[in-house]
């Protein structure tokens, strides 16, 4: 019987399997499983709740013992991290074809899921665990940096410099905010109640410094503010006491948003209960603990809408605050919106989202190689560049060095030729995964979060993340995926994703063109046809091709 033990990818230029491209899709399985990527690598839990790789043990060693033997001409069928089948396909195919967590509508919800799950039937693949290619928590520092960028150039000039920025939840990925806000230049003030959330990300240097009070905070704040210097200040208390303090004080805020983990009542502390009774609290009286959990969030959402009132920039950073606080009677909860319409759409209509890729020789310098051909590739993009710099001095590799950053129509082909160029002439050690979030902009269809406020209304259409894992197919990628459920949860998503291997391979070069153009063309067209002018004119500008408006 297979069961649990470490599991780790290989490094270097010796293959287990027949060609690269099989390679890459074995090794980032396996490296989605290295107890440095993996939240719990025992369960074959990489990240998010219960997000996994591979259904159970012996799924994962048929997998491994099937990617070993499986020709140029062959595909790898996976049903929710289960093999289910190899079939003949052609060289142009992907080697692998996965499904993960998808029910029919009328059963897609938590309670089916789990019943089928406790059955053995299927698993979640959250967005980047079941396809193979998450890349630890640099791949949330850098979706956070990208909002606080895309914050900076749409109210504050292009910086956050000379701003303060208030927000709570230094959690998992809450605890992003400090740092990227710091990337950005700008002044982060965070609340949270939890001590040891605080001294964590002091530790991993993703917070800067502990304030005694909250007054303390403010003056360190505006002090550095003053001084157009970025720095982050932790501060320990309740957000449904102190954001509503802070907004009584006139505290003179820029920015307010939260990452608390409101998403779940039963993980947010209401008003009048201590830290440290939490746990047994929520576990005693589940029901009255939501009640008192979503009367605090009303407040705290109450606060964050005074600090819109007074001019603030105010977003939900998508954890459902909003929602459970109209569910607990605020009814101008919604009156500011969620960070994908008022910021990143406009990305999304350039084709622009998280590409990344991973060095499957093991070797840091690959990496730091591949960062300098974006450089060059991208001179006239500041933000980028800035993340780069950054990235390379302060991102701690986890599992194969990678990187993230964000390209749009007409940039990812060209680095993924690049990269494919530079794996041809011997400049990187081993080829390159180059794959990305599902989280994109022409890859999901998410009502509450990436599609969220459509200018059509077309919010829940899910043909579009279909219609993308399909032309991935048709383009040349490795491998493709199509999930459902994602970072919101069952019944509210449906997502697709690819990789595309570098191996330095004519083949491979024309591959990533197709694959690295239509992949963010589907973003481009998605939008054109909700209506956005900016799509227009990208696809104008660029030649995506829309019938529609052709004629
Ligand atoms: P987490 O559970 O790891 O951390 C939450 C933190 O909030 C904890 O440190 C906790 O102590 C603190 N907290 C709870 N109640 C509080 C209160 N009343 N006052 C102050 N602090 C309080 O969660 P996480 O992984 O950091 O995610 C946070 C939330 O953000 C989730 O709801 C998640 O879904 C959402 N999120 C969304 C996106 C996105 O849409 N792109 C990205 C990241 C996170």
């Amino acid at each position: 019987m297979s069961g649990p033990r470490p599991v780790r990818a290989p490094r270097g230029t010796e293959l287990s399997a027949l060609g690269w491209q099989q390679e890459a899709a074995l090794r980032m399985l396996q490296n989605n499983l290295d107890p440095e990527v993996a939240e719990h690598p025992d369960q074959l839990v990489v990240y998010g709740g219960t997000g996994k790789a591979a259904r159970d043990w012996r799924s994962f060693d048929a997998m491994v013992r099937t990617l070993q033997g499986l020709k140029q001409d062959e595909t790898m069928l996976v049903q929710s991290g289960r093999p289910v089948g190899v079939m003949q396909t052609h060289e142009w195919a992907p080697r692998v074809l996965i499904a993960n967590s998808n029910l029919v509508g009328d059963w897609a919800n938590w309670e089916e899921f789990r019943r089928l799950e406790a059955l053995g039937l299927t698993m979640y693949g959250q967005m980047t665990a079941g396809s193979w290619i998450y890349i630890g928590t640099q791949g949330i520092l850098q979706g956070t940096y990208e909002t606080f960028a895309a914050v900076a150039a749409k109210k504050f000039g292009g910086t956050l410099a000379g701003t303060i920025t208030l927000t709570a939840g230094l959690g998992g990925m809450g605890g992003a905010q400090p740092l990227a806000v710091t990337m950005n230049d700008g002044v982060a003030l965070c609340i949270d109640c939890d001590p040891r959330a605080i001294d964590r990300r002091i530790e991993h240097r993703y917070l800067d410094v502990r304030a005694d009070s909250l007054d303390h905070a403010l003056r360190l704040a505006t002090e550095a503010r003053d001084a157009r210097r970025p720095l982050s200040i932790g501060v320990l208390g309740n957000a449904a006491e102190l954001v509503p303090q802070l907004l009584a004080m006139d505290a003179p805020i820029d920015i307010v948003t939260d990452q608390t983990s409101a998403h779940d009542p039963l993980a947010y502390l209401p008003v009048g209960i201590a830290f440290e009774d939490m746990a047994d609290a929520a576990a005693k009286d589940p029901a009255g603990f939501t009640a008192r959990a979503r009367e605090s969030m009303a407040r705290h959402v109450e606060a964050m809408v005074g600090f819109m009132d007074a001019g603030a920039e105010v977003f939900d950073y998508g954890n459902s605050i909003r929602g459970e606080a109209r569910l607990a009677g605020y009814d101008r909860a919604f009156a500011f919106p969620g960070f994908v319409p008022a910021y990143i759409r406009p990305l999304f209509c350039e084709g622009k989202g998280p590409f990344r890729w991973a060095a499957l020789s093991g070797e840091a310098s690959d990496i730091a190689r591949t960062d300098k051909a974006i450089l060059e590739l991208f001179p006239e993009n500041e933000s980028l560049h800035r993340w780069i710099r950054m990235a390379g001095e302060r991102v701690h590799f986890q599992g194969l060095p990678a990187r993230i950053c964000w390209l749009g129509y007409g940039e990812r082909d060209r680095a993924g030729e690049r990269f494919n160029d530079m794996v041809a002439s011997g400049e990187l050690a081993a080829p390159l995964a180059i794959g990305r979030d599902h989280l994109d902009c022409g890859s999901v269809a998410s009502p509450y979060r990436e599609t969220e406020a459509m200018l059509d209304g077309s919010d829940a259409i899910a043909d579009w993340p279909l219609l993308n894992a399909m032309v991935n197919v048709a383009s040349g990628a490795s491998w493709v995926s199509l999930h459902h459920g994602g970072g919101v949860g069952m019944g509210r998503s449906i997502h697709a994703g690819q990789v595309t291997v570098a191996d330095g391979t004519p083949l491979a070069g024309e591959k990533i063109r197709r694959v690295l153009t239509n992949d963010p063309g589907m973003g481009v067209i998605r939008h054109v046809d909700a209506g956005y002018d900016i799509a227009e004119s990208v696809a104008d500008e660029r030649g995506v091709r829309v019938p529609m408006r052709e004629g």
